[in-house]
């Protein structure tokens, strides 16, 4: 796209650069030494598009970027706490080069050619005694992943893993394998949602949380969860059916039998637009409401009742699948069923159901015209090396073929360490992933640790995982950082990008600096071809300065484009007329059905998937048999997460700690009483797998076969004073056997407690 396409497609739209930020949001920033800066957040890895108003240079407010709509000008209790991790006086700010033992805290500073050199020095001796595959890298998710990536790639290592499998995993494999990609959900206009615990007013993602927020405050519609205790979600719902923990599979594999039973499922389009529909059939036969009754709690009744209500309903119905993906050993199975059962609602490119993620190159397609800008891929270059990884992922004739090898199989890391096969594993590269709090079996991966030659940690405290690293490298926080662009389409284009909003304090890196300054020194930068952020930016811009402009002017650039469903007559129509070019796409019904083509194998929306059958037998079609997360205990410990706290990363966060210090173990008064336990009392939680220390809470709101904890705490860091030694860190105790087809880290698991 050139300059004045740009321009010319900028006018006329609320978002751009032409524009000043509207009264009410420059309100605040106000007076010669104040200004505001438009950036993305970074406190949670959603990254919402917020404002920070700068005073004599220091950052002292965060809002949400009103030019977002979805947002507005809000931000959650840990954006705002970002001016907190920014200035506090427990963060990084030197490279540390350690001078102890491992895991002593004991450190000398160093200056930063000091430190580089001498990461770049140990990581050049592994690579020449043991081969690059020797080092295995872990990250975060978001662009400092894609920067570790790079310097994975360009050192030669192909044991590169994000945050996914202990999180996200199974839904970025199992929707794309039912539906080709991963679509998006219209919580604003559906009539019905069925929720399986997808925590949304506590694991925040600001612009869906609103969207359903107002959904459950309206009358006439209805959000039914099902979840084992009575959580943020279960307290917006219209009905609360307290489930068992893990068998939400039973529950939908018994919704899909009555629905196929009765007929009541959106015949023609599971006759156009789908595949397997009699190995379905096959798999959900026996799955009466009367059978999942013993598995879930639920009565049949209600299965019967619940069927029918959401088939009416259709095809403005949500079947949510959720974000973290880790309940069982099945999880696979489970969110399969979730998008199946979507599929027979036939609520695909419908309004209020689930549709296409369409970018600003679906849309220039949809125009016939090269309207917004498409952006390029500076980082293509780097490619994941053919050797063969530690966990096999990505491997033809392995278990963990289907697992990307950018993401991995965390729980595999430190068995391999451990026992040096395949092949002996000597180094460990990490930003800003704390894997002792979030990967099963913190106990073996201390002593994993300490067997390396070399480990690097870039983070911005002191984590527990740096604490037993040998150099530690202080980053940047994302309000001292310029980042690249990124694609934040939705139902219209749009880009976001973050922006430096004050200086780095103390002298620490942005890690686009810091990693092409570490490839620099290994001598492995020959891909790279920026120097700067700028330069990056400009080459995924391909040139377009106007958009960087407007970018680092507002933050957020969108374009107002009329919604389309590909399904929908009349949203089609209003489109075509602004855009009479896209009636090319429109058939003889109103709809857009050439454009229906979904990315699987069959073409189809996938009811039975071959590829998964043929790779991994039994695995292609629904079935129970991992679903059991007791193990044979009495008790399912969970876990969640709390409105207050991301993951493992901000419990040290003075304003957050503040709110949130601790997370005591939720227990039902009935279950406590049966072993004698008071409220509040201290007790020992655990089962084959390990054991902690946990402090117990009284509430009628959990099932008294269930236990729940929010996740997070426990950290043994002593550099996190204000969190060190406080709470229960669940990973002591959590089984580290992955499930099918996604290496899901299980975060359901049976426990006993023990009076101490
Ligand atoms: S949800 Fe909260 S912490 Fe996460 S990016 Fe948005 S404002 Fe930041």
């Amino acid at each position: 796209m050139n300059r004045r396409s740009f321009l010319k497609t900028s006018a006329g739209v609320g978002t751009l650069a032409t524009l000043k930020l509207n009264a009410k949001s420059s309100e605040i920033f106000k007076g010669s030494n104040e200004k505001g800066v438009a950036s993305v957040c970074e406190m949670c890895s959603t990254r919402c598009p917020i404002e920070a108003k700068v005073v004599d240079g220091k950052c002292v407010f965060i809002q949400g970027n009103s030019k977002f709509s979805s947002n507005k000008t809000s931000v959650c209790a840990r954006g705002g706490a970002g001016v907190n991790q920014l200035y506090d006086d427990q963060r990084l700010v030197k490279p540390l080069i350690r001078d102890g033992k491992r895991g002593s805290g004991k450190w000398k500073e160093a200056s930063w050619d000091e430190a580089l050199d001498f990461c770049a020095k140990k990581l050049n001796e592994i690579k020449d005694k043991y081969g690059p595959q020797a080092v295995v890298f872990t990250s975060k998710s978001g662009e400092s992943h894609t920067q570790l990536v790079n310097l994975a790639c360009a050192y030669g290592s192909s044991n590169i893993y994000s945050h996914w499998s202990c999180c996200p995993i199974t839904e970025k494999i199992a929707v794309p394998h039912t539906f080709g990609s991963s679509p998006k959900r219209d919580f604003a206009n559906a009539k019905y949602i069925v929720n399986f615990g997808h925590n949304l007013f506590e694991g925040i993602v600001i612009s869906d949380t609103k969207k359903l927020a107002k959904f459950a405050n309206d009358k006439s519609t209805k959000l039914l969860v099902l979840e084992p205790r009575f959580s943020g979600v279960a307290a917006k719902a219209d009905e609360w059916l307290p489930i068992r923990p893990g068998t939400d599979l039973a529950f939908l594999m018994a919704l899909i039998h009555v629905w196929l039973r009765d007929g009541k499922y959106d015949k023609k389009f599971v006759e156009k637009y789908t595949v397997g529909l009699e190995e379905l059939k096959m798999a959900v036969k026996d799955s009466t409401p009367k059978w999942q009754e013993s598995h879930t709690g639920i009565s049949a009744d209600t299965v019967e009742r619940v069927a029918d209500e959401i088939y009416k309903a259709s095809p403005k119905v949500i079947i949510d699948w959720g974000h973290k993906t880790t309940t069982t050993r099945a999880e696979y199975q489970r969110t399969r069923a979730i998008c199946i059962a979507n599929a027979l609602m036939g609520n695909f490119e419908k309004e209020g159901g689930i549709y296409f993620g369409k970018n600003s190159k679906t849309f220039n397609t949809l125009c016939g015209e090269e309207l917004f800008p498409v952006l390029a891929n500076p980082n293509s270059v780097f490619k994941v090396p053919k050797t063969p990884r530690i966990d096999g992922c990505g491997e033809d004739g392995h278990r963990h073929k289907f697992i990307p090898r950018k993401h991995g199989v965390l729980m595999d890391i430190v068995p391999a360490i451990l026992s040096q096969k395949p092949y002996p594993v000597k180094g460990w590269v990490s930003t800003r992933f704390n894997y002792l709090i979030n990967v099963a079996g913190e106990v073996d991966a201390i002593k994993a640790i300490k067997e390396l030659d070399f480990v690097l940690a870039i983070d911005i405290y002191e984590s527990d995982f740096a604490h037993f690293a040998d150099v530690i490298l202080p980053v940047a926080t994302y309000l001292e950082r310029d980042e690249g662009i990124q694609d934040k389409s939705g139902t219209a284009p749009g880009f976001y990008m973050r922006n430096k909003v004050v200086e780095p304090v103390g002298g620490t890196m942005g890690g686009y600096e810091l990693f092409r300054e570490l490839a620099r020194r290994l001598n492995i930068d020959k891909d790279y071809s920026w120097n700067t952020v700028a330069e990056y930016r400009m080459q995924q811009a391909k040139g377009n300065a106007e958009l960087i402009a407007s970018l680092e002017k507002d933050g957020y650039v969108g374009w107002k484009v009329p919604k389309v469903y590909y399904r929908e007559p009349k949203f089609i129509s209003k489109f075509v007329e602004k855009y009479p070019n896209a009636s090319q796409f429109v058939d003889e019904n109103g709809n857009m059905s050439s454009l229906m083509k979904f990315k699987t194998p069959s073409g189809k929306i996938e009811l039975f998937c071959a590829q998964v059958e043929e790779a991994l037998p039994g695995e292609g079609c629904l079935h129970t048999k991992d679903m059991d997360c007791y193990d044979g205990y009495d008790l399912c410990l969970m876990s969640g997460k709390t409105p207050i706290h991301t993951n493992g990363h901000t419990q040290n966060i003075k304003v957050l700690n503040d709110m949130m210090s601790e997370a005591p173990i939720w227990i039902h008064p009935n279950t406590a009483k049966k072993q004698g336990l008071k409220d509040g009392q201290r007790v020992l939680v655990r089962n084959k797998f390990g054991e902690g220390r946990a402090k117990i809470m009284f509430t009628e709101g959990i099932r008294e076969d269930a236990l729940f904890v929010y996740h997070g705490f426990g950290h043994i860091s002593s550099g996190l004073k204000r969190t060190n030694g406080v709470g229960f860190n669940q990973s002591k105790i959590l089984n580290p056997a992955d499930g099918p087809v996604c290496g899901t880290m299980v975060t359901n698991v049976g426990v006993e407690l023990v009076k101490i």
